[in-house]
């Protein structure tokens, strides 16, 4: 069956799920109230919320450390109120840098969002593009391709070591490349940087994100994970999931209809998401 999502694109209703959704419990801008009706009213058959999860620096885009009770109460009582209905799981997005246990979460996303510098400050990946320059400046020679080094390779000990779920917007490093101008994102050196990574974290079964908030908010052309990435990953028999990374509930599935468009052509028949039905088990797989 389809129908249209905000964008206009022709949508699965199958793949109406998210799993990385953000609230005002973090960064977000809708409460999980709000966005738990809104994905209701636009026929999703899975939620995931997946809030920053605490962490002792940049506290504005993360949960409140005295709030993380707070937060999972208010998902389990979510996850009541839509029982039968929808079904809503209670995950994290769990930075390299964060403070926070991951046991009590149905899932965890992992994702690097910073370099820490030597004398223990934290510089955004995606944040301020002049604070990132200067790192790249002190720390990797004035080298962009040294910061993708950095960056990949922080991330791939990361997920080897946690095993998560679900790994985040894989190349994040993109975000300040338009404006920077560290590296060509078609040279060998950074694909192989990239793919070395990637090709290590295949071995933790993780499933790897096409991420479209990046698109739904304007500063990408196309989802995290380019689709070179995409492409590697499917022969190497990895599985990937569809997320929107919403901070609003007005793009609960924004980006979709591109991303499915990208994976069809790559040749992926499947992708997966949040089950409907929790007893079926965590993940279900989808046809394209
Ligand atoms: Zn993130
Ligand atoms: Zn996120």
């Amino acid at each position: 069956m389809g129908l249209k999502n905000n964008d206009g694109e022709n949508m699965m209703t199958d793949l109406l799920s998210s799993a990385h959704v953000h609230t005002t419990f973090c960064d977000g801008k809708s409460s999980a109230k709000d966005i738990a009706h809104a994905a209701y009213e636009k026929s999703f058959v899975s939620l995931g919320f997946s809030s920053h999860a605490p962490q002792m620096f940049d506290s504005a885009h993360c949960i409140n450390p005295s709030k993380e009770e707070d937060y999972k109460d208010e998902i389990r009582r979510l996850k009541q109120e839509y029982k039968g209905r929808m079904a809503i799981y209670l995950g994290i997005e769990r930075d390299l840098f964060s403070c926070s246990e991951a046991d009590d979460y149905e899932y965890v996303i992992a994702s690097v969002h910073y370099f820490k510098t030597p004398d223990g400050r934290y510089i955004g990946v995606d944040g301020n593009s002049e604070a990132l320059q200067e790192y790249i400046n002190e720390y990797c020679d004035g080298n962009g391709i040294e910061m993708a080094k950095q960056y990949f390779s922080l991330f791939q000990d990361y997920v080897c070591e946690s095993k998560p779920s679900i790994i985040g917007h894989f190349d994040l490093v993109r975000y300040n490349n338009s404006i920077l101008h560290l590296y060509d994102e078609e040279s060998l050196e950074y694909r192989a940087l990239a793919l070395d990574a990637l090709r290590t974290m295949r071995e933790t079964n993780a499933l790897l994100e096409v991420n479209t908030g990046g698109v739904a908010r304007g500063y990408m052309l196309e989802p995290y994970s380019a689709p070179f990435l995409l492409k590697e990953w499917k022969a190497w028999g990895g599985e990937v999931i569809i997320n929107s990374d919403c901070h609003d509930l007005k793009l609960l599935d924004a980006g979709y209809g591109q991303a499915i468009d990208i994976l069809s052509a790559l040749g992926y028949d499947h992708v997966l998401r949040l089950s409907s039905d929790p007893s079926q088990g965590m993940w279900q797989t989808v046809r394209l």
